[in-house]
């Protein structure tokens, strides 16, 4: 492998400590093959912190090697670039051979916290899993996807990261001619519920078996001490799938497209296609133009991360217990304890979202009235808590969260049995306000403000906008000055309707 002889002032050498856990597993768990190389390949940004949480030099990486192996042009010393098979249920379809189609996984990295995690190229060209596809990615969906998924990790979501995104310098064909990118994709792993289903569809129990041992050395290595491991790898994913959901529901994030292919077995946000984020409170809310008939809307995602969990629940069958019976009543159980842990989860988060610290009785009719006038009277969710802190130091701020709702009547009543309730908790005013001023954002990454940052990079070359946005929402607590329009919601005509996976 070629290598640039060190001069003074010449970039720092790009080292990449792999280590392919992944890759040792048996050969048709994957297709081994490089990437393919783009014309012209251009970095638009780095994720330099990422970059250092991982071990690895930002420095390095902006350089002409580093640039050439973010965009798969060049394979560093100790990747082992393999793209994954997996099956998945899309829309409730079962479809036995899905696959990385466009991405390719370099390896793992160990970081600097002892976390090992995968680096991916997403956009990386064909692949034996591409079917139709040409494997590219457009720019448009990798800048969103770095945009929220950052934005996500910044609210304290368990998600992938974006460490990079490259232009190729090659347009992809869609509806029409659109620049390439690719994204480095960074990922507890790529583990999904569809990996399972992949191997359980073709009867390869083997594979099974040895891929619960993997996830469970990887991400789950309490499970390996229980008396039946698989069950308990079974009640943990449950258990971070009923996390995360509750953190997505807490924050108004709208996946889009909940199929088991894009459910994260690490219990990370993954997959970033037609994703939102809630402006006026729905629980109906779609966003996703292929979601026709709402399957994946903003209030079913807790159903559906269930069904999706039911999935893998039966992936696992035979390896629950040797008698079927009995696999199946494990399975069932297994399940089941996704709704008690999703809603414990749910309602701590909208407790501490109003400023309680305490549980009392009536604390979930208090959170379920509010949604329901928010609902009714079409308040902006996001900007509904925030204020909500701000009233929560005094009754003078109640007038602003007043004038989100189109009939603001029902909030004072509202408004009147949450401060006799405010009245049981200890802590003083400043305190409370300040703690919901941390779990409440001032700035998510609107619908509105991402598709404009996204046409100004991708019609006009700007990444201005992009840049700007990006530097808002990470750091999603804390207001500063000039920034209103960010917390702003859509006006009318701004409004996002739709979005599209892109791919
Ligand atoms: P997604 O909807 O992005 O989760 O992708 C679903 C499946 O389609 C996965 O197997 C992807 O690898 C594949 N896929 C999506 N876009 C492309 C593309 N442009 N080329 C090849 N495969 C793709
Ligand atoms: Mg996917």
């Amino acid at each position: 492998m070629p290598r640039p002889t060190a001069s003074p002032g010449a970039v720092a050498p790009l080292h990449l400590p792999f280590d392919n856990s992944y890759a040792r597993l048996p050969g048709h768990f994957y297709a081994r093959l490089d990437p393919v190389p783009v014309a012209a390949p251009r970095l638009l940004r780095l994720n330099a912190p990422l970059a250092g949480l991982l071990g690895l030099d930002p420095r390095a990486l902006e350089g002409p090697e580093g640039v050439a192996v973010l965009a798969g042009n060049r394979v560093p010393e100790g990747a082992e670039p393999i793209a994954l098979a997996y099956a998945g249920h899309q829309f409730g379809q079962f479809v036995p051979r899905l696959g990385d189609g466009r991405a390719i996984l370099l390896g793992e990295v160990v970081g600097r916290d002892g976390m090992r995690r995968d680096l991916q190229l997403k956009g990386s060209g064909r692949t034996p899993f591409s079917r139709g596809g040409d494997g590219r990615a457009a720019l448009g969906p990798v800048l969103r996807e770095y945009l929220v998924s950052e934005a996500m990790a910044a609210l304290g979501v368990p998600t992938t990261r974006a460490l990079a995104a490259v232009a190729t310098g090659e347009s992809v064909q869609r509806e029409t001619a659109l620049p390439g990118a690719v994204l480095t994709r960074v990922a507890a792993s790529h583990v999904r519920v569809g990996t399972f289903q992949y191997f359980a569809a073709r009867g390869d129990t083997e594979a099974v078996r040895l891929l619960a041992g993997h996830v469970i050395a990887r991400h789950y290595p309490e499970a390996a001490a229980a008396a039946n491991p698989v069950r308990a790898l079974l009640e943990a994913v449950v258990a971070r799938q009923a996390a995360l959901v509750a953190r997505w529901m807490l924050v108004g994030f709208i996946h889009g497209v909940m199929n088991t292919d894009n459910t994260s077995i690490a219990g990370e946000t993954l997959d970033y296609g037609p994703c939102a984020f809630l402006d006026a409170y729905d629980p109906a809310a779609v966003f996703s133009a292929i979601d026709l008939f709402g399957r994946y809307a903003y209030g079913n995602q807790p159903r559906i991360a269930q069904w999706n969990l039911a999935r893998l629940a039966e992936a696992l069958l035979p390896l629950l217990d040797v008698e079927e019976a009995a696999a199946l009543a494990a399975a069932r159980e297994a399940v089941a304890g996704f709704a008690p842990l999703f809603e414990a989860a749910w309602l701590g988060g909208l407790r501490r979202k109003i400023g309680l610290a305490t549980e009392r009785e009536g604390d979930a009719a208090l959170v379920r009235d509010l949604l329901r006038i928010m609902a009714e009277g079409g308040a902006d969710f996001t900007l509904t808590f925030r204020r909500l802190s701000d009233a929560a130091a005094g009754p003078e701020g109640e007038e602003a969260v007043r004038a989100l709702f189109a009939d603001p009547a029902p909030f004072g009543d509202w408004a009147g049995r949450w401060r006799r309730r405010l009245e049981a908790e200890a802590e003083p005013p400043a305190a409370r306000q300040a703690a919901m001023r941390a779990t409440n954002p001032a700035y998510i990454p609107r619908n509105h403000l991402v598709e404009a940052a996204l046409r100004a990079a991708v019609a006009e070359g700007d990444l201005g906008p992009f840049e700007a946005l990006l530097g808002v929402v990470s750091h999603p607590f804390e207001e500063r000055p000039g920034l209103a329009r960010y917390a702003a919601p859509p006006a009318p005509e701004e409004r996002v309707l739709q979005t599209f996976c892109g791919t």
